[in-house]
């Protein structure tokens, strides 16, 4: 189970629009208006259609947007439904449990009516031989008399990785398994899928490259995410990702701002630069650019109002990137900083690579800095051998930092990680209900400090309207949810200034008082 104490990291920008943007690959040529590329080889038929559901964070949703540029770029279309889609695929998720087991039960609503009864699957089983198997009222026939008969199923990211060919075990209907790491691959797996290979698979991860596409698919009109490095070399002794995204490996600092400033011209206001440990970025090119210079050379790109940055390791969070903020006003004041637990003894058993004391060295220079700037954070809470005593250090943390936002998480142990054979597991029962005792505490915090924001002003990125006339959201700089009224009819990816008349623990409620 997780918590979310806020929706400052979440999504609340769902109205339907997308955009195509080509990244600026050497050689290339020019986007046309709107940053859409011609389509570079058109291999699948008019009729090719593709489904893709995302699971998991930013980077599997901004995956998920290259993918299915590459799908584009071959000629399909993105459908709704999986009943509608020749190729369905699933990006996913392992970093908890659940997260996973969601997956194979999506998997299970897709299998064919001949696994059900215990015949083998035939790919060439046709939508008609399916459709006697289940009566026409149960809510699965549609999804089940549409499986099989040449569609194509792949598995995606963290668990692909993770099961590999075993996925082919669990649910033979499945004829992809690919893993982030091995997404430079998906386009000749898809080939060969084409061909009429009936399993393909990518699953190495000690490839050195990044995955650039020619056309990524965003899904959002303003704001725009890039990843510049994927993988993760931290090896905290709970977390899959070094083994699902493999090592670091860092894009070119050219090749991201060059990105950023066709992602300015297709009329991107907002970029967010993405990465497991993205303050962790090591440029390959001669130049060598630190983090913290890249952030100010994207900031300078004229027609960008916005720069963020997640997810930052306190490891490599130093004074020069509190800096760039001070510097560039259009770098957003907000960090995300996760701490997982505030007892120095759990962050060494969690091989964290630094102390309580330590973190604490990084808030303050933040807390020094010339503007407020917003912090936020992740904890897990149950973690083998955590006292009575550790907890309390966490939550006496959270009193002393006073985090805008606090993602918490009960520990999940995860195949393959170190943490899986520690001693002194903790209860399901007690994870839980330190869970909800650290949340009980950040709301107050979180009501708190919400509550001193009212009567003051912050420029808004207006990303939502609602159905009630003259209701619009939007995200502050430092990432918070504003709702607030206005009577203009227009304000969708407008910058608009917006004056907080009450606040709640998750969001501040405010009316426009003009334009940003
Ligand atoms: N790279 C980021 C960092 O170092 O903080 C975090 C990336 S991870 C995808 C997001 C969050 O999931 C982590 O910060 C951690 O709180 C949580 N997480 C990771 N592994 C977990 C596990 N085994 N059980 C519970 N939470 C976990
Ligand atoms: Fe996982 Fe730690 Fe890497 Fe974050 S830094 S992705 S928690 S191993």
């Amino acid at each position: 189970m997780s918590v979310w104490y806020s929706e400052v990291m979440g999504k609340s920008f769902d109205i339907g629009l997308e955009r195509l943007t080509g990244v600026g690959v050497p050689g290339s040529g020019e986007t046309q208006e709107g940053g859409l590329k011609p389509p570079l080889q058109v291999a699948a038929g008019a009729e090719s259609t593709f489904y893709l559901e995302t699971f998991g964070c930013q980077m599997n949703d901004h995956d998920s947007e290259k993918v299915a540029g590459v799908l584009l770029t071959r000629g399909y279309r993105q459908v709704e439904t999986p009943e509608d889609a020749k190729v369905i695929l699933y990006n996913t998720c392992s970093i908890r449990e659940k997260a996973a087991q969601k997956v194979f039960s999506r998997l299970g609503e897709l299998r064919p009516a001949q696994e059900r009864n215990g015949k083998s699957f035939n790919a060439e089983n046709t939508e008609e031989e399916h459709r006697d198997d289940l009566p026409a009222n149960h809510p699965n026939h549609r999804k089940m008399v549409n499986a099989g008969g040449g569609k194509i199923i792949g598995v995606l990211g963290c668990v692909a990785q993770q099961e590999g060919e075993e996925i082919f075990e669990r649910a033979p209907w499945v004829s992809l398994v690919c893993g982030s790491a091995s997404y430079r691959k998906l386009p000749q797996l898809i080939a060969e899928l084409e061909a009429g290979n009936r399993r393909v698979t990518g699953l190495d991860t000690d490839t050195d490259e990044t995955f650039e596409t020619e056309i990524t698919r965003r899904d959002n009109p303003w704001r725009a995410y890039l990843t510049i490095i994927e993988g993760c070399d931290k090896a905290c002794s709970y977390c899959v990702v070094p083994f699902t995204r493999g090592p670091e490996r860092s894009r070119a600092s050219a090749s991201i701002l060059e990105e950023v400033r066709r992602l300015a011209e297709a009329g991107y206001s907002e970029v967010q630069l993405l990465g497991q440990t993205v303050n962790s970025y090591a440029d390959p090119s001669a130049g060598k650019m630190r983090f913290s210079e890249l952030l100010g050379a994207a900031a300078d790109v004229r027609g960008i109002r916005r720069v963020r940055f997640t997810t930052s390791h306190p490891r490599d969070f130093g004074k020069d990137i509190v800096e760039a903020i001070e510097a560039h006003p259009n770098i957003c004041d907000h960090v995300h900083l996760p701490v997982q637990s505030g007892s120095t003894a759990v962050l060494r058993a969690m091989a964290r690579t630094y102390s309580r004391e330590e973190y604490l060295e990084k808030i303050a220079l933040m807390k020094a800095a010339r503007r407020p700037i917003s912090i936020t954070t992740d904890m897990i809470v149950g973690f083998p051998g955590e006292t009575e005593k550790d907890f309390e250090e966490t939550l006496a943390l959270l009193d002393e930092v006073q985090f805008d936002s606090v993602f918490a998480f009960k520990y999940s142990p995860r195949p393959n990680t170190p943490s899986l054979k520690m001693a002194d597991a903790i209860p399901e029962e007690e994870k839980g209900q330190r869970l909800a005792i650290l949340m009980d505490r950040q709301r107050e915090i979180q009501r708190v400090r919400n509550e001193t924001l009212v009567g003051e002003t912050f420029e808004v990125m207006v990303d939502g309207k609602s159905r009630r006339e003259n209701q619009w959201s939007g995200h502050t700089s430092s990432n918070r949810v504003m709702n607030f009224t206005s009577p203009e009819r227009e304000l969708l990816g407008d910058y608009v200034q917006v004056k907080v008349v009450s606040a709640m623990p998750n969001s501040l409620v405010g009316e426009m008082v003009g334009r940003a």
